[in-house]
């Protein structure tokens, strides 16, 4: 999956500051495959990688653990923006402001779940909104269909209008508007036949109905499962209707949901709503964030991207890293530098299992609490050295230890206890070397 194949490149470009053409191509290879495997069409997939590479080149890795993640990190920030992360959450409400009733146009293929939905909407906006809903079937090709819209009605509690008949789909839309207005309905949705491919007669028809309804919604119901061929039905609706919305149905199915960015990528419009059971009241306003990490089955990377974002000051460990893999000594400014960055990282109680034994030893069975203290006053004993004696703790002799004691308010033994458990730090480090020690910050973040 997208999460090992983006993790094993990720590893390969540690070390570099910069996203380059060079260092983001084998990585932008698996993402697009990533996206073609999760069903996108290949025109979506080919904006979409356009997209990052634009946005990703020359964007500088600050505070993040490595480039590789720094990507990860724009790859999702993307595709949740094209799923509508920045269209904001008003994308997902339906338009109302027009005089009542206000009409809702159901387009869709045959079992793309039009006639549930139109259920799951009837039960929303009696419930959530307070509507007076009436609904309609046109679907005059299929008995069986229109008595389904019945029962759905009828067990959300939404007025059902019945068509005669023989009766043409314009002429049953029509008396179910002149109805609706008559009954004072807040709301009308007109439910459509579909095919189980494009045709031109069925878009005709919808495009008529469109004509003489004039709604104020024209949602596009679209399975999720669909898969490739979701662009080209995008795209054939896109072109007889003005959409106003999607609504993507079957999302609790293992479907990856590639179809999203193809309709978006076709269709511009917002997906509104997304199904997710069929029973009535598996809808759910669509939630792009959620979608992005969906597609991309990237949830680990990017909850570590997160992590990276706000948590270890990976300058800091670099530097460090860097300095004691050139030769550099471990000195007690370092030593200062990760104790606060062990506040940093919520505090000692939080990771004190995840560190090397030697400090665990170190903390001796004391109980957190105490030791967060004990971590304080080692500050204090620090802060209470010249800069001299800090980069040399060597300097540090019997007279010395006794005015940093009395600075830091505490005896001389704490002092010598501080600075065994520096030198003892200090000796790891020699072992750890540069890379052991991203390794320990990065083993002490898990
Ligand atoms: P229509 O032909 O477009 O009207 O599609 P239907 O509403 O009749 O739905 C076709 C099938 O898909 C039915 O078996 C529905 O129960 C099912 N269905 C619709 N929406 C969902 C959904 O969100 N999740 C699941 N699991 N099934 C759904
Ligand atoms: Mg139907």
């Amino acid at each position: 999956n997208l999460t090992q194949r983006l993790a094993k490149v990720v590893k390969t470009m540690r070390g570099e500051a910069r996203l380059t053409e060079a260092n983001t191509a084998e990585m932008l290879r698996e993402v697009r495959l990533a996206l073609l495997e999760a069903d996108v069409a290949l025109p979506a997939v080919r904006e979409f990688v356009a997209r990052v590479k634009e946005k990703a080149l020359g964007e500088e890795v600050v505070g993040s653990l490595t480039p590789g993640q720094a990507l990860v990190g724009v790859v999702h920030d993307e595709l949740a923006a094209i799923m509508g992360a920045d269209l904001g959450p008003e994308a997902t409400q339906l338009n109302f402001a027009t005089q009542p009733p206000a009409v809702i146009l159901m387009a869709g293929l045959q079992g793309a779940g039009k006639t549930t939905t139109v259920g799951k909407l009837a039960k929303y906006l009696r419930e959530q909104k307070k509507k007076k809903v009436l609904t309609v079937s046109t679907d005059v090709y299929r008995p069986a269909a229109i008595g389904q819209l019945q029962t759905v009605s009828a067990q959300v509690g939404a007025d059902f209008f019945p068509s005669q008949p023989d009766q043409k789909p314009v002429d049953i839309a029509l008396a179910a508007l002149d109805h609706a207005r008559r009954q004072f309905a807040d709301v009308l949705i007109i439910d459509t036949a579909g095919r189980l491919g494009i045709d031109e007669a069925m878009m005709q028809e919808i495009s008529a109905l469109h004509k003489a309804a004039k709604p104020i919604e024209t949602l596009f119901v679209v399975d999720a499962m669909l898969g490739q061929d979701a662009i080209n039905t995008a795209r054939a609706f896109n072109e007889a209707l003005p959409l106003t919305g999607i609504v993507l149905t079957k999302l609790d199915g293992d479907a990856r949901g590639g179809a999203a960015l193809s309709v978006r990528h076709i269709t511009g419009k917002p997906i509104k709503f997304a199904g997710v059971a069929e029973k009535l009241d598996g809808l759910e306003a669509f939630d792009p964030q959620r979608m992005a990490n969906r597609i991309l089955g990237m949830g680990d990377i990017v909850a570590l991207v997160e992590e990276a974002r706000k948590g270890v000051d990976i300058e800091a460990a670099q530097d460090l890293a860097q300095k004691i893999k050139g030769g550099g000594k471990f000195d007690l400014n370092d030593f200062k530098a990760q104790l606060s960055q062990m506040k940093k990282m919520g505090g000692l109680s939080n990771m004190m299992d995840k560190l090397p034994a030697q400090f665990q030893q170190a903390a001796n069975g004391a109980n957190m609490d105490q030791a967060e203290k004990q971590v304080r006053r080692m500050e204090g004993i620090i802060n209470s050295m010249t800069p001299a004696e800090r980069s040399k703790p060597e300097l540090i002799k019997a007279s010395r230890k006794r005015r940093i004691a009395t600075g830091a308010g505490v005896p001389v033994q704490e002092v010598n206890r501080m600075l065994a458990q520096f030198e003892q730090m200090q000796s790891m480090m020699k072992k750890l070397k540069g890379g052991g020690m991203m390794k320990m910050m990065r083993s002490m973040k898990g």
